[in-house]
């Protein structure tokens, strides 16, 4: 399609956007008395409209039943975490018994690693990608020591070639090859929070399977914006937060994906809780742990129900609309936002170079984008002009029009306002 660069054809792509009325269904802040242009749903999803009367709900049945509404709420307590197995399942591509909800993302890595980072004497490496996300490095590294090895020897970073902005795929499989039997686990972000660029989940799961190791995705920057498949890829473990693309509300719950070939296993490693016991006999208070026979033998704790009932707000949304539909409008918008990006990139005198890759099978909603010549305050000019990005040193700012809420004249506005604020600075300097 022939992109134009003005408010009318932004309008136009407005009204043939399917998922246009869902804008509405979310809360957006306001600068200036005017909704924001809201580029940061990659680390904090709006506020769907639906989520108050969910947690009402919690709070009145707190009310009114008090303990009895672990058993006769609505929406009962004991068992609350089970309404989110089918729903997320089919954001993830799993079976519903693959999946639950608990914890945080971080600390459900902590536990998974528990099943799945069994180092022994030749196999105790994890490879992962360089400059992780911090929490994942730090995770990780404490892992290690955890087990007494070197943080230095245990963990291999997979690294970009010098010059370019990206992981290549030939560069992970071979690493994965040449660590080979000494490999206990390949734990990598599916998408990678700085970049945006989206890896073949698929292949590298089945090249670290090909060398006896285990397989986990971090899925924060994935869930709830690409297609994921965890069944089918035969992916070992997986988890993610729920309050970037999935818009649950901060610090929310984390989900977990565990391949079912992991169930019913007396003998897994695994910290356990009541809240993962045989949920049948779970309040016979007996002495000797019975998992549950999918992935709630996982859970250890009752669940933070008031927490809990936005993420299954949300998730009612995530199932009407679905992610092909979702995914449909995220490629175009991306590539509609890229557009404006070039356009306004020819206008003025800076450049922007877009790090994540242009190819459509390995970006999704986010892109990434180096301003060269531009320094922080164009970042505070924005934000004062409404539009919430997110700055990363030394100069890029990532922007992800998430296609629950983002529209079109959005990222027209948007390449507007970003013209303005370079031009000035431009006018002030010369
Ligand atoms: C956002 C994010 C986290 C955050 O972890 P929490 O435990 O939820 O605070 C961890 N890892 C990655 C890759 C992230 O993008």
């Amino acid at each position: 399609m022939q992109f134009e660069n003005s408010r009318e054809f932004a309008i136009q792509l407005d009204k043939e956007d399917k998922l246009s009325g869902y804008r509405d269904k979310f809360i957006f802040p306001k600068v200036n008395g005017k909704e924001v242009i809201y580029f940061v749903g990659n680390s904090l999803g709006l506020q769907p409209r639906s989520a108050q009367k969910y947690v009402d709900e919690v709070m009145k049945d707190w009310a009114e039943l008090a303990v009895e509404g672990h058993f006769y709420a609505e929406k009962s307590w004991w068992d609350y975490h089970e309404r989110f197995s089918e729903k997320l399942a089919r954001v993830v591509g799993a079976k519903p018994s693959e999946v639950t909800v608990m914890n945080t993302l971080t600390v459900n890595l902590h536990l998974l690693m528990v099943s799945f980072y069994r180092p022994e004497a030749k196999r105790y490496k994890i490879i992962c990608e360089e400059k992780a996300f911090p929490s994942d490095q730090y995770m990780i590294s404490s892992q290690v020591r955890f087990h007494g090895y070197d943080p230095k020897d245990a963990i291999v970073e997979i690294k970009k070639r010098d010059g370019e902005n990206n992981f290549r795929i030939e560069d992970i499989l071979e690493k994965i090859k040449e660590v080979g039997d000494e490999c206990a686990l390949v734990l990598i972000g599916g998408v990678n929070y700085y970049t945006g660029q989206v890896f073949d989940m698929e292949t590298i799961t089945k090249a670290g399977h090909e060398v006896g190791a285990f397989v986990g995705w971090d899925l924060a920057h994935a869930a709830g914006n690409v297609e994921l498949k965890l069944s089918e890829w035969n992916v070992d473990f997986a988890a993610w937060c729920s309050y970037k693309y999935m818009n649950s509300g901060p610090g929310n719950a984390s989900g977990c994906f565990i391949n079912e070939k992991y169930h019913n296993k007396k003998d897994i490693p695994r910290f356990e809780g009541w809240w993962g016991h045989n949920k049948e006999r779970r309040f016979l208070m007996e002495p000797e742990f019975q998992p549950e026979p999918n992935a709630d033998a996982w859970q250890i704790s009752n669940a933070p129900i008031l927490a809990m009932a936005p993420y299954l707000a949300s998730l009612q949304m995530f199932d009407e609309v679905g992610m092909p539909a979702l995914i449909e409008k995220r490629n175009r918008i991306v590539a509609y936002l890229e557009f404006i990006l070039h356009e306004i990139d020819k206008e003025v005198e800076s450049t922007f170079e877009i790090i994540t890759p242009e190819n459509q099978e390995e970006r999704a909603t986010q892109l990434s984008v180096f301003l060269h010549g531009e320094g922080r305050e164009l970042f505070n000019y924005l934000m004062e002009e409404g539009v919430i990005t997110d700055w990363r040193e030394p100069n890029v700012i990532r922007l992800a029009p998430v296609p629950f809420y983002c529209s079109f004249e959005d990222m027209y506005q948007f390449g507007q306002i970003l013209k303005k604020g370079i031009l000035n600075k431009q006018k002030v300097s010369n």
